[in-house]
C-alpha cells in the first residue's frame, strides 16, 4: 500500500540523508528511533519543507530510517549474492507519456527502457545496474514482483520504492529467501517520482 500522504525531500539538504543512515545505525543498536525522528524533523524543518504534520513525517522519518537499518542487517549477505535484480518504479521516469519510448513486454513484465532522454533518472539506474550485471525491471506496479521472482532464481534483489512498498517487498523476499536492499523514494506520487541515485549506486 503506498503512503496515504505525499512528500517531496530532493530539495532537504543531503545532510539528511547521512543523519538517517547514522540514525540506522544507531536503531541497529538501541532499538529506538521515534525521538531522533523528531529531533532530525526539526532539524531539518521537514514539516515546512514538506506540509506533512507531525504524525506523517514521523512516520516517513521512522521508515526512512527503518529502510536503511534493514539494509545495514542484510549487506554482508547481499554482498555475497551473485545473480541479482533491480526493481524500479516506471513512477520515475521522465515522461509517463508517449513521450517515454519505453514499451512494456508483458513476457517480463516490466517497460523496456529504449534511452530516449539523457536526464531521466530510470534509464540512468537502468544503464548503471545493466553495467554491474544486474537485471533490470522498470515495473508498472508492485503486483509484478511475485512473477517476476517466481520466473527467475535471484539471490539478491534492490528495490526502489516508497517505505511502504518497501515494506511489503520485503516480506515478500523474505518469504522467497531472497536477500534484499532498498532505496526509498525521497518524493513519491503518482508520477514525477524521485529516488537518490548516488545512493543507488552506492548500494548496487
Ligand atoms: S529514458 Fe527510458 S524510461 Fe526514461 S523516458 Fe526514455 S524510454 Fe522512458
Amino acid at each position: 500500500m503506498p503512503y496515504r500522504f505525499t512528500f517531496d525531500l530532493s530539495r532537504i539538504s543531503r545532510f539528511f540523508f547521512t543523519e538517517v543512515a547514522t540514525a540506522a545505525y544507531q536503531k541497529d543498536v538501541h532499538r529506538k528511533v521515534g525521538k531522533t525522528a523528531q529531533e532530525m524533523i526539526k532539524k531539518f524543518k521537514i514539516q515546512e519543507a514538506t506540509g506533512l504534520n507531525l504524525s506523517d513525517a514521523v512516520t516517513l522519518l521512522e521508515d526512512l530510517i527503518d529502510v536503511q537499518a534493514k539494509n545495514l542487517i542484510e549487506r554482508e549477505r547481499f554482498v555475497q549474492t551473485k545473480r541479482r535484480a533491480l526493481l524500479l518504479p516506471h513512477c520515475s521516469r521522465k515522461y509517463m507519456d508517449s513521450r517515454c519510448k519505453a514499451a512494456f513486454d508483458a513476457a517480463l513484465p516490466s517497460y523496456v527502457c529504449a534511452h530516449c532522454s539523457p536526464d531521466c533518472q530510470v534509464g540512468k539506474a537502468e544503464l548503471l545496474a545493466k553495467k554491474r550485471g544486474y537485471d533490470v525491471y522498470i515495473l508498472p506496479g508492485g503486483s509484478c514482483v511475485p512473477k517476476i521472482l517466481n520466473a527467475n532464481h535471484y539471490e539478491g534483489v534492490i528495490g526502489v520504492a516508497c517505505g511502504e512498498e518497501v515494506k511489503t517487498g520485503r516480506e515478500t523476499l523474505k518469504a522467497m529467501n531472497i536477500c534484499g536492499q532498498s532505496v526509498p523514494l525521497i518524493k513519491n506520487g503518482c508520477a514525477n517520482t524521485a529516488f537518490n541515485i548516488e545512493n543507488l549506486s552506492k548500494i548496487l
